[in-house]
């Protein structure tokens, strides 16, 4: 349920307003954006029919109950576009985000090199993983915390900002003194206990879609992290399985304009999982811009051929340089900044 106050309601009206949602045992969310302030009601209470009723206090404008499943993402919740505040970098606030770097980090050369090169050509994020969800127990599992050392030493050398991804829960504290946003990945967009953790902590979180996830399911898995209390979530579509083989993955693009309608949460692109081939990926990460999407992720590694993960879609530095300014001009042919 969604209690709307009127123009105007004084705070003591809101917390009263809360502490009754409190009494029925329904948790409350306040939502506060230009069109007002709103206080979400979820949870398990003792019946929507009593919260109805908080339509009589002072300083309530109207109850409404929420039609969607996942009702904190939700656009009938909050109509406004979020965006979300990293370092001096505001994502999902109209200027195109690209963040880029290696699948894994895997040395302090490697990770260094490509950190200067994509902050060069004009990435404002960097990427790499330090604790690796491989298919196989026999393919490098990442650096671990000496990978995160790693970003956080090419963070400052950069200025960029570090998304890594966490895939243990016990591990979401240890990576968020070191990262400025928590990727949670495909394979981990429906680890319930991984979701709530990252909802625990007041990091941005990067939730990357399950491949065998609908929308509607990825945007529950954004609840899980939305209703125990962290409002920064980014979405982001990489592909999901279908009879396809020619690409690793069939980017679903449609999934940009569908969330878009759906949820007021940014949506930014991961072209390079989708696509498993670096030929692909430009064309892909055009696709977005025009989409509507909010940025990129994109794999990029100064020796592919050397990787110790997705060597075959990763872009050498000077094909992202190049990537780099295509998507600039034509950025700018739908009104868009980079
Ligand atoms: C990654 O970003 O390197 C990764 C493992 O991505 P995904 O979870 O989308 O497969
Ligand atoms: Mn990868």
């Amino acid at each position: 349920m969604l209690v709307i106050m009127a123009q105007g309601a004084t705070q003591q009206e809101i917390d009263e307003v809360m502490t009754r949602i409190r009494a029925l045992s329904y948790e409350c969310h306040l939502i506060t954006d230009e069109s007002g302030v709103a206080i979400g009601a979820t949870g398990n209470g003792r019946g929507s029919h009593r919260l109805q009723v908080l339509e009589c206090l002072t300083g309530v404008d109207r109850v409404v109950p929420i039609s969607t499943p996942y009702k904190l993402a939700s656009k009938e919740t909050k109509k406004v576009k979020s965006f979300l505040k990293v370092n001096t970098l505001e994502i999902g606030n109209g200027r195109f985000v690209v963040m880029a770097g290696p699948c894994s980090v895997e040395s302090e050369t490697q990770l260094m090199e490509t950190a200067k090169a994509v902050s060069e050509a004009g990435a404002t994020v960097l990427r790499g993983g330090a604790f690796k969800p491989r298919t196989s127990p026999y393919a490098f599992q990442g650096l671990g915390e000496e990978g995160l050392k790693l970003l956080a030493k090419a963070r400052e050398a950069f200025g960029l900002s570090v998304v890594t991804e966490v895939t243990n829960p016990n591990d979401v504290e240890l990576i968020a003194s070191y990262a400025d946003i928590l990727q949670i990945g495909a394979r981990n967009c429906q680890n319930f206990s991984l979701l709530k953790e990252v909802g625990r902590i007041r990091k941005p979180a990067l939730l990357k879609r399950g491949m065998m996830t609908s929308i509607e399911e990825f945007l529950m898995s954004a609840e899980y992290i939305l209703s125990e209390g962290n409002s920064d979530v980014i979405l982001c579509e990489r592909g999901i399985r279908t009879f396809e083989t020619a690409t690793r993955n069939t980017l679903d693009i449609s999934a940009v304009p569908v969330l878009k309608e759906k949820t007021h949460l940014p949506v930014i692109v991961d072209p390079s999982h989708a696509a498993g081939n670096w030929k692909y990926v430009p064309a892909l990460c055009m696709a977005a811009v025009v989409a509507g999407a909010d940025g990129l992720i994109i794999e990029v590694h100064p020796w592919p051929e050397k990787a110790l993960s997705d060597g075959a879609q990763s872009l050498k530095p000077d094909r992202f340089r190049t990537l780099m300014t295509d998507l600039r001009q034509l950025a700018q042919l739908v009104g868009r900044d980079i």
